[in-house]
């Protein structure tokens, strides 16, 4: 069930400030407002999909398309592009997805390390 009060549902609707990065038909691309990397932008689509699960199950090949191809010119434009970045996704509660809609994080700048604390 989509939650309609959740922060990048109100970004969507323009009801809470974002730096845009990238937007087209059917995705925005904005920084992180808490950065964990010196590039940290997140990418969602403008339809409501909870999750990867939801958007692999609901969207069109329009929207998918339009997404990944999003990500990687979020990087390009970051000029993250080809020193490489990580694209990273969470996925209900284990993976400790804050925001019930679904973003990619596009996070680069600098060496990341190892992709999981272990734990
Ligand atoms: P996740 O834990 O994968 O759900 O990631 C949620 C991300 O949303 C975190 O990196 C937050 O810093 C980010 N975030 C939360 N509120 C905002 C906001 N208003 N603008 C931009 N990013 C946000």
């Amino acid at each position: 069930m989509y939650d309609d009060n959740n922060i990048f549902a109100k970004i969507l609707r323009g009801e809470i400030p974002n730096t845009t990065v990238h937007e087209d038909d059917s995705t925005l691309a904005f920084d992180d407002i808490s950065p964990q990397a010196p590039v940290h932008a997140l990418v969602i689509p403008k339809n409501k999909y909870v999750s990867l699960n939801d958007f692999a199950e609901k969207a069109t090949d329009a929207e998918i398309a339009n997404l990944v191809r999003a990500a990687v010119k979020v990087a390009d434009t970051k000029g993250v592009k080809e020193d490489g970045y990580r694209l990273l996704v969470n996925i209900g509660p284990n993976s400790h997805q804050e925001v019930p809609h679904l973003h990619f994080h596009v996070l680069g700048g600098r060496k990341l390390g190892p992709m999981l604390v272990k734990g």
